[in-house]
């Protein structure tokens, strides 16, 4: 129960059971970012266009490949949800 979060079933299933993912700046592996207990902008930042997610410290960029959230359906979605005004969401500006 400690380990969930709503997510996209891509996502969802490129997590699957880990609680830890591989930095690929640092090679460290560490924790994945945690929703409810940390904050996205300490973790990550949007780029320019705001179709990738930059991850700011080994947690955020550990999340990023484990989560494959650079995946081309991802930033093929955010580049429409984006023109059509409803991306990104506000908690994460
Ligand atoms: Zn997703």
């Amino acid at each position: 129960m400690d380990n969930l979060a709503l997510a996209c079933q891509g996502c969802n299933g490129h997590k699957y059971t880990k609680t830890k993912g591989y930095d690929p700046a640092s090679g460290e592996v560490v924790p994945l970012y945690h929703l409810s207990r940390q904050k996205w902008h300490e973790h990550f930042r949007w780029n320019d266009d705001f179709t990738l997610i930059v991850g700011l410290i080994s947690i955020g960029r550990a999340t990023i490949e484990t989560l494959h959230l650079s995946r081309e359906g991802l930033v093929n979605l955010r580049r429409v949800l984006y023109a059509m005004g409803e991306h990104p969401p506000q908690e994460n500006m």
